[in-house]
């Protein structure tokens, strides 16, 4: 398999990468994709050996999404078996410093850890630089989302990530949102990224896929997570792996297309009377503007709005789309929006009227539409 074609005069820039990365080796009448390889073991005598413990299809996925993101990957079942993996590598007792906003399982599967003994939490805002530096001596791990899950916060990964080394802290960053087309955590000192490969990479709504993926050099780091996926069992069909390294391949354009269109609908929201608030990276008024051009390539597809009228409001206008699907998940080429609390895992600091949107590619003129006409 190769990385890239053999002999690029120049290196390939990532909308390029995510077309060739991961593809097999040009050999005459040899398919120009990776083909689904069900198995769940292999004739005897290669190191691969057994289904759990690797498969030729995940092994295309891995190298695309490692390729794009500068380091190693592993593919699990799901995001949350990608993140448990990650957890599970911690010792009993282990300090995480948490954010206050996250993916709602995410922070719920850490509360419970907690609550069993098995770790410590420190919750902090990703944000406020001097709440992460105060709470990383003594820790083992901090994590981090950027942008968080559903409140667009954008930590400062670079910043974080040499505070937590000064402390010998590891540094996970949950890259699901930007996905490694818009940002790079690895790059920016992070030591594992995990990812909802659900989401954008996938792209379709059609399965669930999770990953991790340390640096090249971190034997130990991909040792360990490896370790995990065969004892744990949490382990992608080859089908879906699939489907993901083909809907990655696409992932750029979409990308391009929905962050284009969220740009947009992001100023006539802002500028519309049944709307008090827009959380988008993109704004020109954004408050971390500097930051977000430092760190992101993009301000993505997915924003935030808090309604005027409330939490009722804000149902009325997810029952009233037509176009927009009213589910969660994110990240597909169908556009998506629900309300985070209707969810009683969300903490209480998100705002009763937020409303997620994930902008998908669909005619930004018909999506602004049945937006106009269901906020009434
Ligand atoms: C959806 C999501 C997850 C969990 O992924 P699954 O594939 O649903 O298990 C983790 N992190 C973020 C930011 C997510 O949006």
């Amino acid at each position: 398999m190769s990385d890239a074609p053999s002999a690029p005069r120049r290196a390939l820039a990532p909308a390029t990468l995510a077309v060739v990365a991961g593809r097999p080796d040009r050999v005459p009448d040899g398919p120009l994709s990776t083909p689904v390889v069900p198995a769940s073991t292999y004739h005897a005598g290669g190191p691969r050996g057994y289904g759990r413990f690797g498969n030729p299809t995940w092994d295309a996925f891995e190298a695309a999404l490692g390729t794009l993101e500068g380091g190693r990957a592993l593919a699990f079942a799901s995001g949350m078996a990608a993140i448990s993996a990650v957890l599970d590598t911690l010792p009993v007792g282990a300090v995480v410093v948490t954010p206050q906003h996250a993916y709602n399982e995410t922070v719920r599967t850490l509360r419970e850890r907690a609550a069993e003994g098995r770790l410590e939490l420190r919750q902090v805002d990703p944000t406020d630089a001097d709440a992460v530096a105060a709470a990383l001596p003594g820790a083992a791990t901090l994590w981090l989302e950027s942008p968080t899950n559903p409140m667009i916060e954008i930590p400062d990964l670079a910043a974080c990530a040499a505070a937590a080394h000064e402390c010998g802290v590891r540094v996970v960053v949950d890259n699901t949102f930007a996905t490694p087309l818009l940002q790079r955590p690895l790059d920016l000192g992070a030591d594992v990224v995990v990812h909802s490969a659900t989401k954008y990479l996938a792209g379709h709504s059609d399965l669930l896929l999770g990953a991790t993926v340390v640096a090249a050099a971190d034997d130990a780091g991909y040792a360990a997570l490896q370790r995990r996926r065969v004892s744990g069992g949490a382990v992608p069909s080859p089908f879906d792996a699939w489907l993901a390294l083909r809907g990655l391949r696409t992932l750029p354009l979409r990308l391009e297309r929905g962050q284009a269109s969220a740009a947009e609908l992001s100023v006539r929201l802002t500028a519309h009377p049944a709307v008090t608030r827009v959380r988008y990276p993109g704004l020109p008024d954004h408050p971390q503007a500097e930051l977000v051009g430092r760190q992101l390539r993009g301000p993505g597809a997915m924003l935030a709005v808090e309604l005027t009228d409330g939490a009722g409001a804000a149902d009325a206008l997810a029952e009233r789309c037509r176009l927009w699907v009213h589910a969660t998940s994110l990240g597909g080429v169908e556009s998506m929006l629900e309300r985070r609390r209707r969810w009683p895992a969300e903490p209480d600091s998100v705002p009763a009227a937020l409303v997620r949107l994930s902008v998908g590619v669909e005619d930004v003129e018909d999506l602004w539409a049945d937006l106009e006409q269901a906020l009434g």
